[in-house]
């Protein structure tokens, strides 16, 4: 066996018949009669399987049954023209070695249809079915695209710290690193926990953006993005948030929020293009078992120009809607942060296109935003998509150090911890803006899967961090 290189699936399937091949890989499904076997070998590189033709004179019956779904096969065989209709080529098998065989009493993963919330249940198997094949390659190329596009841009890929004493958004959702012996915490003399007795001498947490250290290097270098892991400790079980997420955070130096649309839009139409360009058959795939506007609505949103909007022309047009009898579960009004029911309305029944809202409350957003003359609202920007609601989060940032500092005595923040921050604004500030692409709610959008739970091979949500 060993004279042949083994071959992946993708690539055999592609071949012409009359070679002489090894294939390796899963068992999807056997059928048959007495005489001869149909086996559906996958190996992952594709969505496709290629079928093994095993003929019963030339093949144990204890060998073949143990060809059963899930085991693992060494297969070498002649690569001939298929009869069958939905392949060009399959395997006349001469030698089959079952790698390892696969309890069908206990495998979990049969061939009937399973529902992907069982599948979670199962989250260290169902990287083997056909749908998380599809969804992985997909992952995957998303990761290699995004790097692709800030290559080629000139970013510079900047790794942000993972622990933190800072809290980016504000929000104190964070989850906290210690080493401290939870059932012998150091006290100090007014009976407050004493972190300098931690390991980091200070209060830190796990980071829930790296956008603060992204603007370091954004006014070091000029361009730069993030790509990293994220943790929210939001209590939210919504089928769109997740405890542990991956952000793709560009930051940009001397870029205005009109700059910074330009890119953002640039850039998602960028990574859909490459999806439909390079992973066609796993969008099929889940196109026509999962979601079957699938590949037309991400063809839609590369072609035409999203839509800009202000946040208060927004509010109008929701009020609007509510006076004529749309009916949403949260009320809507000017200083309110949008529901995802309200930024779906706007992009699917009233826009028609992917929005791009602009100039929110100061009071709904956070502390390094750019302060719009009016003294009420802030240069951000949310990108908003069919099906998802908020895709991308991002502004300008305030570049004065005076307002800077305003804001952050307004909000009772503390400026000791963010001095570093701050000393951006200090040593030759300059206009800059970037934004925070969630990763999982791009492949939401690139995958049509529902939940975001299933677009993660490993989702960390409230209560559930196994495998
Ligand atoms: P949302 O309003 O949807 O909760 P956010 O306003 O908290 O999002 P930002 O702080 O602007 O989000 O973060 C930037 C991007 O990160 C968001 O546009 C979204 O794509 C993604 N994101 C935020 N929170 C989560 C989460 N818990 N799970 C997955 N992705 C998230
Ligand atoms: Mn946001």
């Amino acid at each position: 066996m060993d004279s042949i290189h083994r071959s992946k699936i993708k690539a055999l399937l592609t071949m012409e018949p009359g070679a002489e091949v090894l294939a390796k890989g899963w068992v999807r499904t056997k059928r048959g009669n007495k005489q001869v076997k149909f086996i559906a070998l996958n190996d992952g590189s594709t969505i496709n399987n290629i079928q093994v033709v095993a003929n019963a004179e030339l093949f144990s019956e204890d060998l073949l049954k143990k060809v059963t779904t899930g085991a693992s096969l060494s297969v070498k065989g002649t690569l001939v023209a298929s009869p069958g209709s939905g392949q060009a080529v399959e395997i006349q098998a001469s030698e089959i070695e079952v790698l390892g065989e696969c309890d069908p009493m206990r495998f979990p993963l049969q061939k009937k249809d399973t529902t992907l919330e069982f599948l979670r249940s199962v989250a260290h198997l169902r990287l083997r079915t056909n749908t998380f094949g599809a969804v992985l390659r997909i992952r995957n190329a998303m990761a290699f695209a995004i790097h692709k596009f800030f290559n080629e841009k000139g970013f510079v890929y900047l790794h942000t710290p993972l622990i933190t004493e800072s809290d980016a958004e504000g929000a104190g959702d964070m989850f906290q690193v210690t080493t401290m012996d939870l059932k012998n915490i150091p006290l100090d003399k007014k009976g407050n926990v004493d972190f300098s007795k931690d390991f980091f001498g200070k209060k830190t947490s796990l980071t829930v953006s790296g956008q603060l250290e992204g603007e370091l290097g954004a006014t070091a270098v000029g361009e730069i993005y993030t790509f990293g892991p994220t943790f929210r400790a939001e209590n939210s079980n919504t089928p769109r948030h997740l405890a542990e997420f991956w952000m793709i955070e560009p930051e940009m130096a001397f870029y205005d929020l009109e700059d910074n649309m330009e890119l953002a839009e640039e850039f998602v139409k960028y990574l859909v293009s490459y999806a439909l360009d390079n992973c066609m058959d796993d969008l099929r795939f889940l196109n026509d078992k999962y979601d079957e506007g699938l590949i037309e609505r991400m063809q839609g949103v590369i072609g035409i120009p999203f839509q800009r909007v202000t946040y208060t022309q927004a509010v109008e047009i929701l009020e609007k809607a509510v006076a004529d009898g749309v009916k949403f579960e949260y009320p809507v009004h000017w200083g309110t942060d949008f529901q995802s029911e309200h930024e779906r309305y706007l992009v699917e029944k009233y826009f028609g296109k992917p929005v791009i809202l602009i100039d929110f409350p100061k009071d709904i957003k956070a502390f390094y935003m750019k302060q719009n003359e009016d003294g009420r609202t802030v240069r951000g920007m949310d990108v908003l998509f069919p099906k998802i609601g908020e895709i991308i989060g991002g502004s300008e940032r305030e570049a004065s150090l005076e307002k800077l500092e305003a804001r952050i005595d307004e909000l009772g923040m503390s400026r000791r911890n963010l001095e570093w921050y701050i000393d951006t604004r200090r040593y030759g500030s300059v206009p800059h803006s970037g934004f925070g692409l969630g990763f999982e709610r791009l492949l939401l959008f690139v995958t049509g899967m529902a939940n975001i739970r299933d677009v993660i091979p490993f989702p960390r949500t409230p209560k559930n961090a196994e495998f």
